[in-house]
C-alpha cells in the first residue's frame, strides 16, 4: 500500500491526504480552481465519513466514485474515499497475494499476511472494517444506516475463491453479502456500499428528508414517480397527482407505496411500520382482489403492463 493510499479521482501519484492533520486531498477540480485564482479556497471541516477501500485491483474502482453525487460530496469534503492496494503489502519481488487452497480444490486463496497489514495500515483508532462475502450478513438499508453513522469504514474486497478465514477472525468487525449471487470480487459491492452509504450522510444529498421516503426507510417501497409531460404516449399521470392537492397526493402516494410492497415485496409488508388507516387501505385492496366482478384490483399478481407501441398492428 501507498504511504497512505490514494484519494480517488485525485490523480493516482501524489495525491495529498493526510485527513487526521486536518490536510485533504483534491478530489475535484473546484477547490483547484479557486486556489490558482489567489482566492483563499474555504477552510473544510474534517470529512463526516472516511472510507478506505482495500483491494488488489484498484483500477476497477478509479472513476467509480469521481461521478455525480459522489464527486459532489467528495468536493464539499463530505467523504473521504481512499483506495489501496493491497499488494503492496505482499512480500517478495512478484508481490504474491493468493495461494493455492489447503485441502486442496479449484481456485486461489488470499493469503492472510498482506491483508491484515493492509487493514491494520487503514482502521487508525476508529475505523470499523468491513469484509465482502458472500456469506456475509445481507445488506439492507437498516444496515446501511447503521454504516453510515460511522465515522470511518474500512472495506475490503475478496476476489478469487475468497479470503483466509483467519482474516476475517483477526481483524474485521463485520461481513456483509450485496445479494444471494457471486460476483468475481468485492470491487462491485464496495461501489454498492460506498454510494448507499455516502447518499446517507448529512449533506450529500440536497435534501434530506427525501432519503427518508425512498424505498425501504420505512419498511415499504415508494410510489412510482412521474415527471412532465402529463401525458407520454398515450398514459397519463394520475390524476391525484395533478390535482395540486398536497392531503391527496400524499394519501395517493401512500396507498400506492402500500400497494406495490403488497404485490411485489409481501415479505417487507410484515414487517413494515403501519397505521390504522394503512392497515384499512390494506384490507381494501384484498376485498378489491377478491371481488368477484369488476376485475383485479390494484394489488394482484406483479405484471407489469405493457403499452401499445406505436404503429404496432397487434399482428406478429
Ligand atoms: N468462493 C466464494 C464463495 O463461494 O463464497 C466466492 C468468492 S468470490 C468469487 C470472490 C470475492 O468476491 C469474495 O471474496 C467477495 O469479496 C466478493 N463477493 C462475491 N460475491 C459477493 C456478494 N454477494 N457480496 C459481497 N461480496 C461478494
Amino acid at each position: 500500500m501507498g504511504k497512505r493510499g490514494t484519494a480517488v479521482g485525485g490523480g493516482r501519484k501524489g495525491a495529498e491526504t493526510g485527513v487526521a492533520k486536518g490536510r485533504k486531498a483534491s478530489p475535484g477540480s473546484a477547490q483547484i480552481t479557486r486556489a490558482r485564482c489567489g482566492k483563499k479556497a474555504p477552510a473544510r471541516a474534517r470529512p463526516r465519513v472516511r472510507i478506505d477501500i482495500l483491494t488488489l485491483f484498484p483500477g476497477i474502482l478509479d472513476s467509480a466514485f469521481s461521478h455525480s453525487l459522489l464527486a459532489k460530496a467528495r468536493e464539499k469534503g463530505l467523504i473521504d474515499i481512499r483506495v489501496h492496494d493491497i499488494r503492496e503489502e505482499a512480500e517478495g519481488r512478484h508481490r504474491v497475494a493468493d495461494d493455492a487452497p489447503y485441502g486442496g480444490g479449484d481456485g486461489m486463496v488470499m493469503k492472510p499476511e498482506p491483508v491484515v497489514r493492509s487493514i491494520e495500515k487503514a482502521r487508525g483508532d476508529d475505523g470499523h472494517v468491513v469484509l465482502l462475502s458472500p456469506a456475509g450478513a445481507l445488506l439492507d438499508q437498516a444496515r446501511v444506516r447503521r454504516l453510515a453513522a460511522r465515522p470511518h469504514l474500512v472495506i475490503v474486497c475478496g476476489r478469487y475463491g475468497g479470503v483466509d478465514e483467519r482474516v476475517s477472525r483477526l481483524a474485521v468487525d463485520e461481513e456483509i453479502s450485496i445479494g444471494d449471487y457471486v460476483l468475481g470480487g468485492g470491487e462491485p459491492a464496495a461501489i454498492v456500499v460506498v454510494d448507499a452509504v455516502a447518499r446517507l450522510v448529512p449533506g450529500v444529498v440536497g435534501n434530506e428528508a427525501s432519503t427518508l421516503a425512498d424505498s425501504f426507510e420505512d419498511g415499504l417501497l415508494e410510489h412510482p414517480q412521474y415527471t412532465r409531460p402529463a401525458v407520454y404516449r398515450g398514459l397519463r399521470v394520475p390524476e391525484a397527482l395533478l390535482s395540486g392537492n398536497h392531503a391527496e397526493v400524499e394519501r395517493w402516494r401512500r396507498r400506492q407505496s402500500l400497494s406495490r410492497t403488497r404485490t411485489r415485496r409481501p415479505d417487507l409488508l410484515a414487517k413494515a411500520k403501519l397505521s390504522d388507516e394503512d392497515r384499512r387501505n390494506l384490507g381494501e385492496m384484498a376485498r378489491e382482489d377478491a371481488a368477484p366482478e369488476g376485475g383485479p384490483g390494484q394489488g394482484m399478481v406483479y405484471k407489469k403492463p405493457r403499452p401499445p407501441r406505436p404503429g404496432a398492428s397487434g399482428k406478429r
